[in-house]
């Protein structure tokens, strides 16, 4: 997303604004959220994920180097184990006072088949490697999230995506993974060897057991156009069902207050490399919360400032490897929502919470993000009911996301919306096992695999089994 720099500062109004608003509020606003003790009563170190808002102080940090280390390990470990990517998810998934068991060291490209375009992976890989590590032998990702920060068993583990009406979420791609179970089993599965784990745990939060490898079904490296660019909210609503169709990765963020949205496409092409250049999302988000502060109190005249901002930015367009622009760097941390629908119902659904933002929470500056996913078949994939769209809503981590419970959740549930599942959402057994057909096939799976609950802490005792969390 892209803003005209400096504009808030020239319009005069903003001095105004300024004076007349509380300086001490905003400043007030502005500290930082409380964090937890380094260490707790007994010494033990303090983990927290990337936004701040989970933590623990694990009895235990484990970090095995293969997996005959991680078999043992896990006959003997203190639970609950909960196995840990780059902590990148907001819901308390990693959180234990058991063990942590960190598949860092875990980690690589193993082998691959140019022919079949596979490659096989260690799950502790981070996404950010892998992309330079494929690239050497001439594959690549069909497709990224929006950052490459995750570990590919993190990114499994929640059915993590990008965007692409033909393009699946990244478990999608997985024709084979390797399991360590509860009791230090290693497990083959794929559609012929174990297929019921393999479809049940594909999808998993790591409450089936430790993916340790995994086979990609990749394609060659190909070089992509990437371009931003501003347009009307509405326009691109209703032009969303042939931005779809007409491009290989599409999204766009709709801007709330502003009447505008980011669009952001990106296709194959043969044309010569034009570097993306230094990020500028992160000043234009900082530019949208200027404008929530100093106008936030005027809707109106937020908007009117805005247009000002926006009117007449020039597209951003790059060219290169698609490993090197799908994904971006976030450096300002959020809380997120996001829930996945079935595609029809997706622009409504976004209406209807822009609308109730704009109406109830002059708070919220970061814009909302709208993707399209293909569907896949793992039984707890979110997208397993068909071609899906999603909305995720973004809290600034400084700011109270309480919103995104009392305001946004009840839309997306109301529309059938199925949860992210390393993003916030209050759902339990009871509410997955109505959205899931095939979620008490793979709380079997589950609990022939782990029948002890090893791998339970008390979120996933709720959200599993619905025990109190
Ligand atoms: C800035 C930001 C941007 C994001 N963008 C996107 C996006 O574009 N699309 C999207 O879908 N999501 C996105 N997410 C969410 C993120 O992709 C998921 O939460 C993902 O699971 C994080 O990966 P991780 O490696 O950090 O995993 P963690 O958060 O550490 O773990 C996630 C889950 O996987 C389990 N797990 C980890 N490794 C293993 C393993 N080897 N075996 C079994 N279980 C394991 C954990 O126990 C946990 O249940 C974003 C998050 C952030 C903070």
């Amino acid at each position: 997303m892209v803003t005209r720099r400096g504009i808030i500062a020239g319009t005069g109004l903003a001095a105004g604004a300024g004076v007349a608003g509380a300086v001490g509020w905003r400043a007030w606003r502005d500290r930082e959220p409380a964090s937890p003790p380094e260490t707790d009563a007994n010494g033990r170190l303090l983990w927290r994920n990337w936004s701040g808002i989970q933590s623990a102080y694990p009895a235990a940090r484990a970090a095995p180097a293969s997996e005959d280390e991680l078999a043992s390990l896990l006959k003997s470990a203190a639970g609950p184990i909960r196995p840990v990517g780059a902590g990148h998810s907001f819901m308390p998934l990693a959180v234990t006072d058991g063990t942590l068991l960190s598949l860092d060291r875990i980690s690589g490209l193993i082998d691959h088949d140019p022919a079949a375009l596979t490659a096989r992976v260690r799950a502790g890989t981070r996404l950010g490697d892998l992309g330079p590590a494929l690239a050497a032998i001439g594959q690549e990702m069909p497709n990224l999230p929006d950052i490459n920060k995750q570990s590919v068993g993190g990114a499994l583990g929640t059915a993590t995506h990008g965007t692409g009406r033909g393009l699946k979420a990244i478990h999608g791609e997985v024709l084979s993974l390797r399991l360590a179970t509860a009791d230090g089993e290693i497990l083959d599965c794929d559609a012929t060897r174990n297929p019921e784990i393999f479809n049940a745990a594909r999808v998993n939060l790591g409450a089936f057991g430790v993916v340790t490898e995994v086979t990609l079904r990749n394609q060659p490296l190909k070089r992509i156009h990437k371009r931003v660019e501003i347009r009307d909210f509405h326009d691109t609503c209703d032009d969303w069902p042939r931005l779809k169709a007409a491009h290989r990765n599409v999204e766009f963020y709709a801007i709330p207050f502003t009447g505008k949205a980011a669009l952001i496409t990106a296709d194959v092409t043969d044309a010569a490399v034009l570097p993306r250049g230094p990020d500028t999302d992160a000043s234009a988000t900082m530019e949208l919360k200027t404008l929530r502060d100093l106008f936030g109190w005027s809707a109106p005249l937020r908007q009117w400032v805005a247009q000002r901002m926006i009117t007449d930015v020039p597209p951003q367009d790059m060219i290169d490897d698609g490993w090197k622009l799908l994904s971006n760097d976030r450096p300002i941390r959020f809380n997120e929502m996001e829930y996945h629908f079935p595609e029809a119902a997706q622009i409504e659904v976004l209406k209807e919470v822009v609308a109730a933002i704009e109406a109830h929470r002059s708070d919220v500056f970061f814009p909302i993000e709208v993707r399209t996913i293909a569907p896949d078949d793992a039984w707890l994939s979110p997208f397993n009911r068909g071609p899906s769209g999603s909305v995720a809503v973004h809290a600034y981590y400084k700011d109270d996301y309480g919103f995104l419970f009392d305001l946004v959740e009840p839309i997306f549930r109301r529309h059938g919306g199925r949860p992210h599942w390393g993003k916030l959402n209050s759902l339990r057994a009871a509410d997955f096992a109505a959205l899931y057909p095939l979620w008490s096939n793979a709380m079997a799976v589950r609990a022939h695999l782990d029948p002890t609950g090893k791998f339970l802490n008390p979120y996933l005792r709720g959200a599993l089994l619905g025990g109190s969390a």
